[in-house]
């Protein structure tokens, strides 16, 4: 879709040392090539090096090797394509005379996503409007570290607040096809979906925002808990909540924690859990399987509540597993339990002996 000489470009531009760098690879310069600790495996004695003039790097220790792409991409868990268009922003590179315009379509989408983001995190931590919204966090016991970590915000009971910056932008179409805003079904403008809910933000493995879920705080509008819908940056399938903050532990793991509700997963980062991710519907799919093989998480801990839904959760994510040859295991609660409450009840401690002595699927 991307013409060759495009990529070679974009390549030919970027400073590969300073790339690594950004990503927190620490280079120091040897000969012709630099010298770093691989982020790719652990290790003390630096076997990475990167050949800035032949833009490609290779570890002596664990094999991996390319070009900036293939860095990112490993890195990230990210497709070719989005990688790609990533490092054309930073080389200034003009992709769009390249791209179809469904790609133009997804990057008004993910502006959309961006404004939203920003609004709803500011209004959490204004001192006035988000009050409520932090006194409930507070009372889940998730401290302002791990709420800014996970970047979660609030949608004030407000009608327009949203609507009205993302239409000043000249975003209010692609809002609408990311869920974030409804026509109104008399005269003209838009309204705001997510309203009186604690925002939680569902990012792509790199960290982007690319959907929201809403928790009902305020008011009695709709569902306990709201989901952006799916469109061409969020497909739901192949999205595990999560993840970002997830990926760095999962890769030296090798191993990922797999529960079903975002503060579930929110909970147990903040028990020290730090390869936690949740699922953002009820099924896993082999997307999912798919997106964990990327991220370099060969096993999976199945942690569901202790109770009938739990165990029916643990039939039902089974088949996936299984027909993608995948390795599992089953930490069972005990019951009545729910990950959140009960890592708060038990500790740090408690929790991970419970994920290490898991027996297998
Ligand atoms: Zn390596």
């Amino acid at each position: 879709m991307i013409p060759d000489s495009k990529i070679d470009e974009i390549r030919e531009r970027i400073d590969l040392v300073a790339l690594m760098g950004r990503h927190g690879v620490e280079l120091k310069k040897s000969g012709r090539s630099f010298k770093g600790c691989c982020p790719f495996h652990q290790e003390k004695t630096p076997s990475f090096h990167v050949w800035p003039e032949e833009r490609r790097f290779k570890c002596f220790g664990c094999q991996a090797g390319g070009d900036a792409f293939s860095f990112l991409q490993r890195l990230f868990g990210k497709s070719f394509l989005d990688t790609v268009r990533d490092l054309a922003k930073d080389a200034g590179v003009d992709l769009d005379e390249a791209i179809d315009p469904g790609l133009k379509e997804k990057a008004q989408i993910k502006d959309a996503t961006d404004v939203a983001a920003e609004h709803f995190k500011s209004r959490l931590w204004d001192a006035v409007v988000g009050k409520r919204a932090r006194e409930y966090l507070l009372s889940r016991g998730v401290t302002e570290d791990v709420a800014r970590a996970f970047g979660l915000g609030w949608a004030p009971l407000a009608w327009t607040e949203l609507a009205d910056k993302l239409r000043e932008r000249g975003l209010i179409a692609a809002a609408e096809k990311a869920g974030l805003v409804s026509p109104r079904k008399t005269g003209d403008g838009h309204y705001d979906m997510f309203r009186g809910r604690l925002i939680i933000p569902i990012r792509s493995p790199e960290g982007r925002t690319i959907a929201f879920g809403g928790r009902l705080l305020e008011g009695d509008d709709g569902p306990k808990y709201l989901n952006s819908r799916e469109s061409k940056l969020y497909n739901k399938s192949e999205t595990l909540y999560g993840l970002d903050q997830a990926r760095d532990e999962v890769r030296k793991k090798k191993s990922v924690v797999l529960c079903e509700g975002y503060f579930d997963c929110i909970g147990l980062h903040q028990a020290g859990v730090k390869n936690a991710v949740a699922l953002c519907s009820t099924a896993l799919t082999p997307g999912h399987m798919t997106v964990l093989a990327r991220a370099e998480g060969k096993e999976l801990v199945l942690l569901l509540d202790g109770d009938d839904a739990g165990r029916k959760a643990v039939e039902r994510l089974a088949a996936p597993i299984l027909a993608a040859g995948g390795k599992a295991r089953v930490a069972a609660l005990p019951d009545g339990e729910d990950p959140d409450t009960w890592a708060r009840k038990v500790g740090p401690e408690a929790v991970h002996k419970l994920i290490e002595t898991a027996p297998t699927l």
